[in-house]
């Protein structure tokens, strides 16, 4: 059997999205589960558009999601002198040739072509000239296409695929100053890396009839090929930054796991049964590009927060403090992290928000919610005095003695929760909401509890 082979080739232009991503993942899985390999390519040679900064952010990328590649890095800006061979060979066999049409003569082309109603292209005058070359003119390479008949190839995704001959020209494989374009090079390299597969965007679909023709020329085997369709916002148009066409590194930064990622994208265009969750294993166990699906997908924010949250809860609370240190989350013991953290897992969507919310508990308020206090009756300040002495006599080194102080609290005073609860969640947290006031007092401590209501006593006296 073949080696499955496969490989995501990004062109540094621009920050690894997370449609890239998602390539880079059907590739990946495809080549893990079948035992074959991964290769990285970074197609840098626009020379002019790359970036340093966006290289390295695909590395680190692929570092953060765990997807290890086989082999070095394979870069095509230092491989020109290879491409170079076999544009040689080409031109010796006679398969490609030099173009000297001015860039004037193409455009005038181009002009007359699109007055009749024609597609522009290019007229192949140069193809079999034998004369003496004009002078001052670099010229470009061209590859011979054929003149009649089909390229053909079955797409995995859109099904079979046929382009008639003369929709396609002779296309420039060398640019005048030598330089080598895309559609050769990518062939060249994919053949021999000896890629079986190629998964990639559909926006490549209409250079693939054009890499066949290099394919044959240079007698290479084609690889299969599958052209994923994008993914689209909700309303059915391209990702804008706001809804998902972010760098993947800004996902760290907004609190994402990886895991959450990965089985995000894995179920943009691609579903097992009517499976949502996918661990890596599963993943590796269940995907087959022949299941990826020929309609664009919908990139749906709130089944990856609902992902992420998922993922979060499912993390050691140990792993989460790791985590979170990138998020300035002030640290705590173990015992009332844990009360800490098993509260916050039930709350938020992001590590983001998890640090947040933990710091907006760990930190005494600064300002109160307004209506709230509006809210606050005479009562409160004397019930919340008395309320302090309790507090002060009882132990509270564990959430449950908490809970039976403020049980007690209430049963001896004979206050309704109701009217107990608000007033004293503001003077702990400032606003309504948020996690159980039992566990806010083991997790403030004491000390701190009593000036938090000491403070709020004053406020609300003056
Ligand atoms: N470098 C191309 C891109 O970033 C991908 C080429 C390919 O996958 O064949 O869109």
């Amino acid at each position: 059997m073949r080696e499955i082979i496969t490989r995501f080739a990004p062109s540094p232009t621009g920050y690894l999205h997370i449609g890239g991503l998602r390539t880079a993942l059907f590739n990946y899985l495809f080549a893990r589960a079948n035992n074959g390999k991964f290769l990285l390519r970074i197609e840098d040679t626009d020379l002019a558009r790359n970036s340093v900064e966006a290289m390295e952010a695909i590395i680190e990328a692929f570092k953060w999601v765990g997807m290890d590649h086989d082999g070095e890095v394979l870069y095509q800006s230092k491989r020109f002198d290879l491409y170079r061979t076999y544009i040689d060979k080409l031109l010796d066999e006679g398969k490609a040739y030099y173009c000297y049409m001015s860039k004037e003569e193409l455009d005038s082309l181009r002009e007359s072509q699109k007055a009749r109603g024609e597609t522009p292209k290019y007229d192949n005058r140069y193809r079999d000239f034998k004369g003496t070359p004009p002078k001052g003119i670099q010229p470009v390479v061209r590859i011979k296409a054929p003149l009649e008949g089909y390229i053909e190839f079955n797409d995995g995704v859109k099904g079979n695929i046929k382009v008639g001959a003369r929709e396609l020209d002779d296309f420039i494989i060398a640019r005048s100053d030598g330089s080598p374009t895309y559609n050769f090079v990518v062939t060249i390299d994919d053949a021999l890396s000896k890629v079986s597969d190629v998964i990639r965007g559909d926006d490549h679909l209409s250079n693939t009839p054009k890499q066949i023709i290099v394919y044959n020329a240079l007698g290479f085997d084609v690889p299969n090929f599958y052209h994923v369709p994008m993914i689209l916002n909700p309303q059915g148009q391209k990702l804008s930054k706001r809804d998902g066409a972010m760098g993947v590194m800004d996902y760290k930064k907004d609190g994402y796991l990886p895991e959450a990622i990965l089985n995000f994208l894995v179920r943009l265009g691609w579903s097992y049964k009517d499976q949502e969750i996918f661990s890596m294993q599963e993943m590796l166990n269940f995907f087959n590009p022949k299941d990826l699906n020929s309609s664009p997908s919908s990139y749906n924010q709130e089944k990856f927060l609902w992902l992420n949250a998922h993922y979060i809860k499912e993390k050691s609370n140990d792993a989460i403090e790791i985590l979170l240190q990138e998020f300035e989350c002030p640290k705590l013991p173990s015992t009332k992290r844990d009360v800490l953290y098993a509260a916050l897992k039930d709350r938020v969507s992001t590590l983001k928000d998890f640090a947040s919310m933990a710091r907006e508990i760990l930190t005494p308020p600064s300002i109160y919610d307004e209506k709230s206090l509006s809210k606050i009756d005479e009562q409160s300040p004397e019930m919340l005095k008395k309320l302090l002495d309790s507090l002060k006599n009882s132990s509270l080194d564990t959430p449950q003695n908490c809970n039976e102080c403020l049980h007690h609290f209430m049963e001896q005073h004979n206050i309704k929760p109701g009217k107990f609860m608000q007033p004293l969640r503001l003077a702990l947290l400032g606003k309504p909401g948020g996690i159980g006031l039992a566990e806010a007092i083991y997790i403030i401590g004491k000390e701190d509890t009593v000036k938090r209501i000491e403070k709020f006593c004053k406020l609300i006296i003056s």
